[in-house]
C-alpha cells in the first residue's frame, strides 16, 4: 500500500474552528454557539470529547470561583493572589476579565447537573479554601462536554491535528488546520475563518520521576502534549513566560493533590525527624526574593523551595502530618473521596505500600517541571486583552488573539494568566469564543483562502513516517530496532533527557545555568534534525510521532525563554545558578518570543508588566 493508499481525504468548512475539547475548548464551542447561532461551528477532538483533557478522570474542587453573590471575594482580590503568587509577573487584564465572568460559568455548570457541596449552615457552596470550592466531580467532564456537544455544529473526535493552515491572500492570517483520524487514518483539513487553540498543557517535556512501565504515571496528564504551544509556535505567533515551567508539591508515586488536604483537612507538614522546616529557610530565601518571601498566602514556588533546601540539608522525607485529621471520620472520609474523585490511583499507591494515612504519615515530593498557562504557572501564547481594561500595548486586535490573525487561544493555550484552572479555562475559552464570532462576522466576505499545495506537502510530511517504517523495517535487527529510522519512544526519552539534564529537571534538583541551556539547544537542534527519520509503525505510533514534534517545539522554546530571562525569578521552580537571585531591576517583564520556521531563528523580546489593579 502506497502512502495515501486506502485512506480518505475529508475537507471540512467551518466558520470557527475549535483545536482541542477539554475544558476551554468546550467553552469556546458553547459561547460560539451563543454569538454565532447561523455560523458553522467545529471542534475537532483528539480523544473523545466526552472524556478528554486534564479534567478527563474527574475532580473534587473547582479551584476558581469568586463567590461575588455571597460578598466572598472580588475580581480584583484574584489579580492581586495570582500576581503575589506568580511573583509579581501576570497579564491583569487578562487574569481580571475571567476573574468577573467565571462566577457565571459555574452556575452554569450546576445548572447543568454538577453536584456541588454546599455548607448545611449558610446554603452557600462548600468552600475548600478561599478560591476552591467542593464538588463531587467525577462526571465534570461529561457535563461539561454536553453541552458543547449541543452548541457545536460538528464535534470530530479521534483527529489529532497537526499543522495549522495559513491565509494564501493576507500574510499572518490562519486560514484553517489539517490533522489525520488516529482509528482510521483518514486525512482532516478544516477551512476555517477563525481558529481557538485549545490543545491543553504539556507533560511529557522533562523526565518523569516515574520511568519504564511508570511513565505514564505524571501529574498532569500524559496526553497533554503541548499541541497548544507547537501548533502556535510553528505558523509564528509570540510565546510568553514559558520558562515559567511549575513544579508540584504532590503526594509521593502517586501524585495525589495536596489542597484538600491543606486547606480542608488543616493538615501540615514536617522533615523526616517530625519538626516544621518552612520557617528555617525564610533567610535564605529572602537572600534570594526579597520581600516576595514575606507575602501571603507564601508564593508556591518559594514553598517548593523550602522544601527542596531541607530534603538536600539531608533531612529528608518530608511527611504530611495526616494522622491527628484522619481521626475525625469526617475528614477522613474527605480525605479518601478526594482521591476516589479525582486521582484514584493515590490511593492504589497507598494500599499497595500498607500506608494508612491515620497512621502513618505519608511522604510529599516535587514532581518533574510541567509547561502549562492554567494553574501556578503562566505559560503559553501572548495575546491580545479585553478592549475595556487591556493596556493600549496589550491590544491589537480582538479579545484572546494571539499575534496571528484570526487565531484564537484559552485555557492553556494562552500565557500570562494563571491560576484559571478548570473553570477559568472554561470561562477563557467563552471569552475566546465571543471574540471570535465577532472577528468571523467583521470579515465578511474576506474569506481566508486556503493553498492546495500547502495542503497536499503537508499530507506528504504528517504520514511519511509510516513510509519511514514501512521501507526501513527490511532492516530490523532485533524486536522493531531497525538502524534506518528513529522509534517515537526513543526520541521522546531523548527529548526528555535533555531538558532533565540540561534545563532544570529533577537530576540537577532543578538546575540550570547558561552554558547548560546552550548545550541543550545544540541537542534538540540534533534531535530536530533526526525528527524526519521517524518511523511509524502505525496510526498510533504516527500520533506519538506528531505530538513529540510539539512538544519538542514548546521544550526548544523553554529553554530559549530560560537561557533569556537572566536571573531565578521562581527558586523552588528553576534555579539560573549563573543569576540565582531575582532581579526586579532588569526582569520584573514578561518574555517573549516568536520562531521564524522559514530561517529556523527564534527572536526574543521584553514586554513591560502594568499594574492595572493597585
Ligand atoms: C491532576 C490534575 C488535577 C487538577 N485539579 C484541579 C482542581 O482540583 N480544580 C480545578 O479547577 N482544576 C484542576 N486542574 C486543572 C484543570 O484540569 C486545567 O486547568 C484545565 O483542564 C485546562 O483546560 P484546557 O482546556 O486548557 O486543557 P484540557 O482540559 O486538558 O483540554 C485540552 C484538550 O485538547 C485535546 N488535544 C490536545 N492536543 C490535541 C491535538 N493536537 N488535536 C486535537 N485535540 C487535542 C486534548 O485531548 C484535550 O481534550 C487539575 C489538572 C490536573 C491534571
Amino acid at each position: 500500500m502506497g502512502l495515501f493508499g486506502g485512506r480518505k481525504t475529508v475537507f471540512v468548512d467551518a466558520d470557527v474552528l475549535v483545536v482541542g475539547g477539554g475544558m476551554a475548548g468546550c467553552g469556546a464551542t458553547y459561547e460560539s454557539r451563543y454569538w454565532g447561532r447561523d455560523l458553522k461551528i467545529v471542534c475537532v477532538e483528539k480523544a473523545n470529547i466526552q472524556r478528554s483533557g486534564a479534567v478527563a478522570q474527574g475532580l473534587y474542587a473547582i479551584n476558581c470561583y469568586m463567590g461575588m453573590q455571597w460578598n466572598e471575594n472580588q475580581p480584583e482580590d484574584h489579580v492581586r493572589y495570582a500576581r503575589n503568587d506568580l511573583m509579581g509577573l501576570v497579564r491583569e487584564d487578562l487574569g481580571y476579565d475571567i476573574a468577573r465572568h467565571v462566577d457565571g460559568t459555574v452556575h452554569k455548570f450546576e445548572e447543568w447537573g454538577l453536584p456541588i457541596m454546599r455548607d448545611p449552615k449558610t446554603g452557600q457552596y462548600q468552600r475548600e479554601g478561599k478560591w476552591q470550592i467542593m464538588i463531587h466531580g467525577e462526571s465534570y467532564k461529561p457535563i461539561v462536554a454536553e453541552a458543547a456537544r449541543k452548541s457545536a455544529t460538528e464535534v470530530y473526535n479521534r483527529i489529532m491535528v497537526t499543522h495549522l493552515l495559513m491565509d494564501t491572500t493576507k500574510a499572518n492570517r490562519v486560514a484553517g488546520a489539517v490533522g489525520f483520524n488516529v482509528r482510521t487514518g483518514d486525512f482532516h483539513v478544516f477551512r476555517a475563518k477563525a481558529v481557538i487553540v485549545a490543545a491543553g498543557g504539556a507533560s511529557h517535556i522533562f523526565k518523569p520521576r516515574a520511568v519504564g512501565e511508570g511513565m505514564g504515571r505524571t501529574w498532569y496528564a500524559p496526553w497533554s502534549s503541548a499541541s497548544a504551544y507547537g501548533l502556535p509556535i510553528e505558523v509564528g505567533a509570540k510565546m510568553t513566560q514559558m520558562e515559567n515551567r511549575i513544579v508540584l508539591t504532590r503526594f509521593k508515586d502517586g501524585y495525589g493533590p495536596v489542597g484538600a488536604y491543606f486547606l480542608h483537612l488543616k493538615t501540615y507538614t514536617q522533615n523526616g525527624y517530625g519538626e516544621e522546616y518552612e520557617k528555617r529557610w525564610y533567610d535564605d530565601t529572602k537572600a534570594l526574593v526579597g520581600d516576595y518571601v514575606d507575602r501571603h498566602p507564601v508564593p508556591t514556588c518559594l514553598r517548593n523551595h523550602a522544601l527542596l533546601r531541607e530534603v538536600a540539608a539531608g533531612r529528608g522525607p518530608i511527611r504530611m502530618v495526616t494522622k491527628e485529621a484522619f481521626q475525625d471520620p469526617h475528614k477522613e472520609t474527605v480525605g479518601w473521596e478526594n482521591f476516589l474523585g479525582m486521582t484514584i490511583g493515590q490511593a492504589v499507591v497507598w494500599a499497595s505500600q500498607n500506608i494508612d494515612p491515620k497512621f502513618t504519615n505519608p511522604e510529599l515530593t516535587t514532581s518533574e517541571p510541567y509547561v502549562m498557562g492554567s494553574h501556578a504557572t503562566c505559560s503559553g501564547a501572548w495575546a491580545s486583552g479585553p478592549e475595556d481594561c487591556a493596556p493600549a500595548e496589550y491590544q491589537w486586535g480582538y479579545n484572546r488573539m494571539m499575534t496571528v490573525e484570526g487565531l484564537f487561544g484559552a485555557g492553556d493555550a494562552i500565557g500570562g494568566s494563571a491560576h484559571k484552572f478548570s473553570s477559568g479555562s472554561f470561562t477563557e475559552g467563552r471569552i475566546a469564543g465571543k471574540a471570535a464570532v465577532k472577528y468571523v462576522n467583521d470579515l465578511k466576505n474576506a474569506q481566508p483562502q486556503v493553498s492546495d499545495e500547502e495542503v497536499r506537502s503537508l499530507q506528504k510530511t504528517i504520514y511519511q513516517p509510516l513510509e519511514n517504517y514501512r521501507v526501513g523495517r527490511n532492516e530490523i535487527v532485533a524486536g522493531s530496532v531497525s538502524p534506518s529510522y528513529l522509534l517515537p519512544i526513543h526520541g521522546l526519552q531523548r527529548l526528555e533527557k535533555i531538558m532533565d539534564e540540561y534545563v532544570g529537571g529533577i537530576s540537577t534538583i532543578y538546575m540550570t545555568n547558561g552554558k547548560l541551556l546552550e548545550r541543550g539547544l545544540e541537542l534538540l537542534a540534533m534531535l530536530k534534525e533526526d525528527m524526519n527519520q521517524m518511523g511509524a509503525e502505525d496510526l498510533h505510533q504516527l500520533q506519538r510521532v506528531w505530538e513529540l514534534h510539539h512538544r519538542l517545539l514548546a521544550s526548544e522554546s523553554v529553554t530559549r525563554h530560560t537561557l533569556f530571562r537572566e536571573e531565578t525569578r521562581w527558586p523552588g521552580y528553576y534555579y539560573r545558578g549563573d543569576h540565582p537571585r531575582l532581579d526586579d531591576e532588569n526582569w520584573h517583564c514578561f518574555t517573549l518570543s516568536r520562531y521564524d520556521r522559514r530561517s529556523g531563528e527564534w527572536a526574543m523580546d521584553k514586554a513591560p508588566v502594568y499594574h492595572i489593579v493597585d
